[in-house]
């Protein structure tokens, strides 16, 4: 592993690592150490809505085409059991696979919609934002560089903010139905309780005719 992170490819990534880690000097190596201290505390990759519906995520895909959302910078927890990873230390149902199994990457939203796949590459050279290629050296490092993750998080957000727009109507519309439903109920009662169509106009904010003409039966 010591190797590893002192090579070149190593130095390759360290402009995203460096973005990552802005507190760090500009020492490569002392970066890339310093990010790999990070990786068990380093949280999953998510974006959020905060409307409940909408949780995004920077998912990683794995050869059999599973897909994990909980993607930390050394560890890919991915759900099922095949046998041919290590099992998870904390989570029964999940499996622990390697950073170099990762084959590509995809946004993913707790609603249940995912974006495009993003493949991974062999070399910097085949890289390409604008072709869904990223590459990632096997580092020790599941998550890919800056300029992809950010690539994800607007595929996710063109999803999340239309979906989220449509989902604030709904509820205002269920809202709006609701309350009419309200009103209704709270007229019949006033009826019956003997309030007079003026009162419940007045109460209302409209005239007795027109309080008349809408509920009476
Ligand atoms: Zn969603």
């Amino acid at each position: 592993m010591s190797a590893a992170w002192t090579s070149t490819r190593g130095a390759e990534n360290s402009c995203s690592l460096m973005s990552r880690f802005p507190d760090t000097d500009q020492h490569g190596s002392a970066i890339l150490v310093k990010a790999h201290r990070s990786t068990e505390s380093w949280p999953p990759m998510r974006w959020d809505m905060r409307d409940g519906l909408h949780e995004g995520s920077l998912s990683a895909i794995i050869p059999d085409g599973r897909v994990s959302e909980d993607v930390r910078m050394g560890v890919v927890a991915v759900e099922g059991i095949s046998g041919n990873f290590p099992r998870h230390p904390n989570i029964k149902t999940h499996e622990m696979v390697p950073d170099d199994q990762i084959v590509g990457w995809c946004a993913a939203c707790t609603c249940g919609w995912r974006g495009p796949r993003w493949s991974r590459v062999d070399t910097s050279r085949q890289a390409a934002l604008s072709k869904r290629l990223a590459y990632l050296p096997s580092l020790g490092f599941a998550v890919p560089s800056v300029g992809v993750e950010e690539a994800l998080h607007l595929e996710w957000e063109k999803h999340a903010f239309p979906a989220a727009a449509i989902s604030e109507l709904n509820a205002a519309v269920k809202a709006a139905e609701e309350a009419a439903s309200r009103l209704d109920r709270g007229v019949a009662s006033a009826r019956r309780a003997g309030v007079s169509w003026a009162l419940i106009g007045s109460a209302l904010g409209i005239s007795r005719q027109s309080a008349h003409e809408k509920w009476s039966p």
